[in-house]
């Protein structure tokens, strides 16, 4: 929730009561940025952004979606996609909040004209007030409008609501993205850095360990060289596929680079990280990978692996250089073989 807006529903619907006045008689299109500059301006929450929108108003001036966007970008929007992200969501609310609070404006005006049909009948019937008669008609008629005019607003508010999701999507995607490695479908190193942090900020977890094991594909060059660098992607995403599947959910597996992959394991003892890693490096060394377009298969493609524990909130960067440290300890032994840290030292 972003700080600034502490206001709460009933704060926030007389704002929203403002904010339509204001919208109404400017210009700029209904949509969030513009939104959020009536917003910040009327809660009085911004003080660079009042500052800007008294002198424009103080001119004479009227908010355009260009100058709205403009003051959005200079005042409101934040680098920071979390921040973003934050802000989309609370414009969600609050446009939802505005759909309904335009729906029952709606309702309430059908029963408003219904209310006045109705005397209009009993008028009708009998009471000889002509000019009273007319009166209710032009009532009516106002009535109409301004319903017409609650479902153009209704048809604005639901545009903007689609415009907020479609925004929400691609933030998302974008987000994902980022910390998606393209070639496998399992993390990146951002992914990685991600995954740790969230665990970090798991409540259960604290004061529990974490097992990280690193694992690096044996003589890689000479695969590339052997069979070609198509094949060398192939076996990456074998790879990166036979770690997925034996991995548990609450596990990750990222691409930390080239051939290198790295897998957390939060609240695993050492011995059972091993017992996985065993797993893992056997069912690799005994799998074989067929080359496309061609009937032969390659076979005994191997990976070492290094095992380093800590605590979950410890130095967990440095446990990830003592599963490196295992690692090495794994090549220089003579590869295809999984090294725990304790061991290695
Ligand atoms: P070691 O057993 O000591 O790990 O030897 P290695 O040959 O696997 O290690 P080295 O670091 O010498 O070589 C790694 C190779 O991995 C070199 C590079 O061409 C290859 N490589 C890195 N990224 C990719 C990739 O995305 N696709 C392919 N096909 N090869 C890659
Ligand atoms: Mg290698
Ligand atoms: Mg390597």
């Amino acid at each position: 929730m972003n700080p600034r807006y502490v206001q709460d529903k009933a704060a926030s619907a007389e704002l929203l009561r403002l904010i339509l006045q204001k919208m109404a008689a400017h210009p700029a299109a209904f949509n969030p940025p513009t939104y959020a500059v009536w917003y910040e301006f009327l809660a009085g929450i911004n003080p660079q952004l009042t500052e800007a929108m008294n002198k424009l108003l103080a001119d004479k001036g009227l908010l355009s979606t260009e100058i709205a966007q403009n003051f959005f970008d200079l005042y409101i929007s934040e680098d920071n996609p979390q921040a973003q992200a934050a802000f989309r969501s609370n414009m969600q609310k609050l446009l939802d909040n505005l759909a309904k609070f335009a729906e029952s404006t709606g309702s309430e005006t059908d029963r408003f004209s219904a209310g006045l049909q109705k005397y209009g009948e009993t008028l009708n019937q009998g009471v000889d007030a002509p000019s009273l008669k007319n009166l209710v008609g032009e009532i009516m008629q106002d009535t109409q409008s301004m319903r017409s005019s609650v479902e153009s607003l209704q048809g604005k508010l639901h545009e903007s609501k689609g415009e907020v999701e479609k925004l929400q999507q691609e933030l998302q995607n974008a987000r994902s993205e980022a910390l998606v490695d393209p070639l496998t479908g399992v993390f990146n190193r951002r992914g990685f850095d991600a995954q740790m942090k969230k665990l970090l900020a798991t409540p259960d977890l604290q004061g529990r360990r974490v097992c990280f094991m690193m694992l690096d594909i044996d003589f890689f060059k000479k695969v590339n060289d052997t069979y070609g660098h198509l094949f060398g992607d192939k076996v990456i995403r074998g790879i990166a596929a036979a770690l997925t599947a034996l991995v548990k959910g609450q596990d990750s597996v990222a691409r930390m680079g080239g051939e290198e992959f790295a897998v957390i394991l939060p609240d695993t003892p050492v011995k059972g990280a091993y017992a996985l890693a065993e797993q893992i490096r056997l069912r690799i060394a005994g799998s074989k990978i067929r080359r496309s377009e061609k009937q032969d298969v390659v076979e005994g493609i191997t990976i070492s692996i290094g095992i380093a524990d800590c605590e979950i909130g410890g130095d967990w960067n440095d446990a990830l250089s003592r599963a490196d440290e295992a690692l090495y300890a794994s090549k220089t032994q003579g590869r295809n073989r999984t090294t725990l840290y304790a061991v290695a030292k």
